[in-house]
């Protein structure tokens, strides 16, 4: 897995240089915006991890550029605590999944893992956990220990593509609510809380061995019953 991460920050850049490569990633790193589009549009990345405020071209532009130019490569935005405003843009501009500074290693390297395997398993549109079999083209969820089958609603799809990417950490309430309906109120998270419980109702339906664990003021996992 060749990852490219773009942060001016240099200790934090050394550091999260050491932890991927003592993971194997082959990691390539640059400290400024406009060095780092030049690499990301190169085509040769599994995953970008952008810092979002850099010198020439933010982590959001750089975003924006992949996107504009057709390319899927999964992006992971780092953005520094309380900038809610870049995490909307971020998401908005393509990005598939923001870390809040100060993280926890074992944190960026769970989202770091689950966004690998998305691009692995997006290239023939079949998300897995457990016993789950996820067809995004269709919206087709299977139980592959009995074959059942319950085609998903586009939020109940969504929602289940964001938790299995997410598969082995607790993605935040507001993170799904920022990713599936882009805005943050009281109003959205009400809006999660029933898709979630839809969404627990056809995975019940099917037999499926895996849960949505509700995790208190924290958010939801995806796991084993
Ligand atoms: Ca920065």
């Amino acid at each position: 897995m060749k990852l490219l991460l773009v942060e001016d920050e240099a200790p934090m850049r050394q550091a999260l240089e050491e932890i991927l490569h003592r993971e194997n990633y082959d990691v390539v790193s640059c400290a400024d915006g406009e060095k780092g589009l030049d690499e990301a549009v190169s085509g040769v990345y599994d995953l970008l991890i952008l810092d979002v405020m850099l010198p020439g071209k933010s982590g959001i532009e750089i975003t924006e550029n992949v996107r504009a130019q057709g390319m899927k490569t999964p992006v992971l935005l780092l953005t520094a605590l309380g900038e809610l405003d870049d995490k909307v843009k971020g998401l908005d501009s393509g990005a598939d999944d923001y870390l809040t500074k100060p993280f926890q290693t074992r944190e960026l390297l769970a989202r770091v893992r689950a966004l690998c395997r998305r691009n692995v398993a997006a290239a023939d549109g079949q998300l897995i956990a457990g016993d789950l079999q996820l067809d995004v083209g269709s919206s087709v969820l299977t139980c592959t220990e009995n074959g059942q089958q319950v085609r998903l609603g586009e939020k109940e799809l969504r929602i289940m593509e964001y938790l299995i990417a997410g598969q082995g950490t607790i993605t935040p309430r507001e993170q799904l609510a920022l990713k599936i309906w882009g805005v943050e109120s009281e109003a959205e998270y009400n809006n999660v809380e029933v898709y979630i419980s839809f969404t627990r109702k056809k995975m019940a339906y099917i037999g499926t061995h895996m849960m949505i664990k509700a995790v208190r003021g924290l958010g939801y996992e995806l796991k084993k019953a």
